[in-house]
């Protein structure tokens, strides 16, 4: 296999915001549902709570004390996970929108209801 030419990332536009609760929709943690802990915009990539773990060896250090091999979420591509709307409790499709306050937010395209609360 030819080593393949590292392609420029392309920004998409990421509406998932950390603490969203998604659900993975490809991969070998298919179905799994977590928290995103954390927004990579620049790779386009998120942190998602418990998914898509792996194993890093550590030294040891003043902070944690000791080395040895931890697990950690190893971050998985946007279009791998989908918002889970609080109200339906449903991984869905939403759109943007603004409230009266003429702040964004974010509605469910299920149930029409504003995800941000
Ligand atoms: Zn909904």
């Amino acid at each position: 296999m030819p080593k393949a030419k590292k392609k420029p990332i392309e920004p998409v536009t990421i509406r998932l915001k950390k603490n969203d609760l998604v659900e993975v929709l490809s991969g070998k943690e298919k179905g799994k549902t977590g928290k995103i802990l954390r927004v990579i915009r620049d790779k386009n990539q998120v942190l998602v709570e418990k998914v898509n773990m792996i194993k890093r060896h550590t030294r040891p250090s003043p902070t944690t004390g000791q080395g040895g091999i931890v697990e950690k979420e190893a971050p998985m591509h946007v279009s791998k996970v989908m918002l889970i709307c609080p109200k339906c409790a449903t991984a869905t499709r939403f759109r943007l929108t603004e409230t009266a306050e003429g702040k964004k937010a974010r509605v469910c395209m299920k149930c029409k209801e504003l995800i941000d609360g």
